[in-house]
């Protein structure tokens, strides 16, 4: 939803106001008909305010809920970057696969560099 103009809301309450003195007068030269008339439109006038206000409050959640969500993102994506950046270098720190694999407590004979583990 977009807003016509960002002075919408003022422009309804100021024609509104506009109304309502009408109205009065109106009613003044005992034309009651016509004052009813006025009156109603003009509390459709503020109606419109109203709902042009709670229009502009939900448009300002969801922005705020899209920018926290971008930004849980963002963090899920550097939290998983380092996640992968631990895993290779431990990878390179291992002296075999399947000692990374194991969390060093078992070794392969075939392809490890640390012959000292295997007895
Ligand atoms: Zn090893």
């Amino acid at each position: 939803m977009t807003t016509a103009f960002p002075g919408l809301r003022l422009a309804y309450v100021a024609a509104a106001v506009f109304l309502t003195a009408l109205a009065y007068l109106s009613a003044q030269h005992q034309a009651h008909g016509c004052a009813a008339a006025l009156c109603c439109t003009a509390a459709l006038l503020l109606t419109a305010a109203r709902r042009e206000t709670l229009a502009a409050r939900d448009r300002r959640a969801a922005a705020v809920r899209a920018e926290r969500a971008a930004r849980a993102r963002a963090l899920a994506d550097d939290q998983l970057a380092d996640v992968y950046a631990r895993g290779w270098l431990d990878l390179h720190a291992s002296c075999c696969l399947t000692a990374w694999h194991t969390g060093g407590t078992d070794h392969d004979p075939r392809h490890c560099t640390r012959k000292d583990h295997h007895a």
